[in-house]
């Protein structure tokens, strides 16, 4: 039996009774457990084996799936839950943590940056600039990290730039005709990108990014995504919904 600090991820309906949870810890990396009866309604592992659960777990960890036997919450999540967009933006960044690690690989510094990313949501810090932090730091652990402090061809520091996705990075003026398909960016963007590539969590505080500013960051990290990992996030795809509500308003 072994006990550890998760967070749940992903969860998958098996049988009548049952749930698999794809659980993320800091010393096993992300393991699949069966939670036993966790589709019925007063089973104890029913109120836990949801995505974004954060706490103690036991369990028992099989050669393939292990099983769930028990877990403590240690922070319920529930202005995260409450909010729609909080909700939206942290399923964006557990999503990303799936989709883009393999079974039992630990990883502590990833495990970290994704329980104090989400810690941070709660706390009330923008939902939206976090999970586009997250989405920039986590192009290195997908092996796609993009060249944003300095021109990619030529080193050139002074803008503006344009964002190269078949390059993985930033062109300036004078190499931009390199990469025909290279998107526009506003200067806001190409100050903001290095930043969120560097910034640790604790220093973000009261970071204040324009809507707009955002908006063009989260296209450039989808498209990204997209060109490079070849992944197209389900969560993307609510964001954008919402953002279109809010444009709306
Ligand atoms: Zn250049």
């Amino acid at each position: 039996m072994t006990k550890a600090e998760g967070i749940i991820i992903r969860t998958t309906d098996y049988g009548e009774n049952n749930k698999i949870v794809t659980l993320y810890t800091s010393e096993f990396g992300k393991i699949g457990l069966m939670a036993r009866g966790a589709k019925k309604p007063k089973s104890m592992l029913s109120s836990i084996s949801h995505v974004f659960f954060y706490g103690l777990c036991l369990f028992n960890k099989g050669r393939g799936l292990g099983s769930l036997y028990q877990a403590e919450s240690i922070n319920p999540f529930r202005l995260i839950l409450s909010d729609i967009e909080k909700t939206g933006y942290a399923a964006l960044i557990v999503e990303l943590t799936d989709r883009l690690t393999e079974d039992s690989q630990p990883f502590p510094g990833l495990y970290r940056l994704l329980r104090d990313t989400l810690l941070l949501i709660e706390k009330g810090t923008d939902a939206a600039i976090l999970a586009s932090i997250f989405a920039v730091k986590m192009m290195k652990v997908a092996g796609i990290d993009p060249e944003v402090d300095h021109c990619l061809r030529c080193g050139n520091e002074a803008g503006p730039f344009k964002f190269s996705l078949s390059g993985g990075g930033i062109l300036c003026r004078n190499c931009e005709a390199s990469d025909p398909y290279a998107l526009p960016m506003t200067p806001s963007v190409a100050r903001l990108l290095p930043l969120f590539k560097k910034i640790p969590l604790n220093r973000i505080g009261n970071i204040s990014v324009r809507q707009e500013t955002i908006g063009e960051i989260e296209s450039i990290i989808a498209a990204y995504y997209e060109r490079n990992a070849g992944i197209r996030l389900r969560a993307w795809r609510f964001i954008e919904q919402l953002s279109h509500f809010r444009a709306k308003e």
